[in-house]
């Protein structure tokens, strides 16, 4: 008997730190896209960024970590940090298809990677190897119409409230010496305290 493939959403970032956006975000494309899993996959090196994140990677897993953990669908995976490197995505996917043959992978993004989705390297293979789910987020805006006609039916659009959070304004608000409560869940808030995160210079 075959076994229904699952349906995977990856949900990759710096996550310097993790925050509701990102959490939502995920929420809102589960449960639109009928997903069973969502993945939260810190990112190694981001091939389109060109400031090293702040907190090193174990203080980014680990806020990761505690923010997934109430929730029995979402995970962390640190597939990208062990490969180590640029993360690809592209290498991420064969990778993934390679050790998990009977899953649908779904690649969820906000707004400002949407748009940044023509410069993604080998974005012509991925687009035939999963599908992915774009979010609206505040600051870019997009639509599926306006993607090349071959993308169309390959980007599934969920709504999800907007929230004007980015890490950048966190770690900002950090170092004025001002809350981050309601922004990020509370452990991660606890984490980022007791770890004196983002006060001043990067650790
Ligand atoms: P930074 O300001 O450091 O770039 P960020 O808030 O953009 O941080 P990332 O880790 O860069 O967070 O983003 C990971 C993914 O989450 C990206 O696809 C990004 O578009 C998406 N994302 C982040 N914040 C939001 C948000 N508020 N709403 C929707 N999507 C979001
Ligand atoms: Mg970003």
């Amino acid at each position: 008997m075959q076994v229904a493939a699952k349906r995977i959403g990856i949900m990759g970032g710096t996550f310097d730190p993790i925050h509701l956006g990102h959490l939502l975000a995920a929420e809102a494309a589960y449960e639109a896209a009928e997903l069973d899993e969502v993945w939260f996959m810190p990112t190694h090196v981001p091939p389109h960024k060109t400031k090293q994140p702040e907190a090193g990677q174990e203080y980014r897993w680990q806020m990761v970590e505690l923010a997934v953990a109430p929730v029995d669908y979402f995970h962390a995976s640190k597939w990208e940090l062990e490969q180590g490197g640029i993360s690809y995505t592209w290498d991420t996917v064969q990778g993934l298809q390679a050790q998990y043959p009977n899953v649908n992978w779904y690649w969820i993004i906000g707004g400002d990677m949407v748009a940044y989705l023509p410069q993604w390297h080998a974005i012509e293979e991925l687009m035939s190897a999963i599908h992915f789910i774009g979010l609206q987020r505040p600051g870019s805006s997009w639509t599926v119409e306006a993607l090349p006609p071959a993308w169309q039916q390959r980007i599934i659009e969920v709504a999800m409230p907007q929230l004007d959070i980015s890490s950048t304004n966190i770690r900002k608000r950090r170092k004025d010496g001002r809350s981050i409560r309601f922004l990020v869940p509370d452990t991660v808030e606890q984490y980022v305290k007791r770890w004196e995160l983002y006060e001043t210079d990067s650790r």
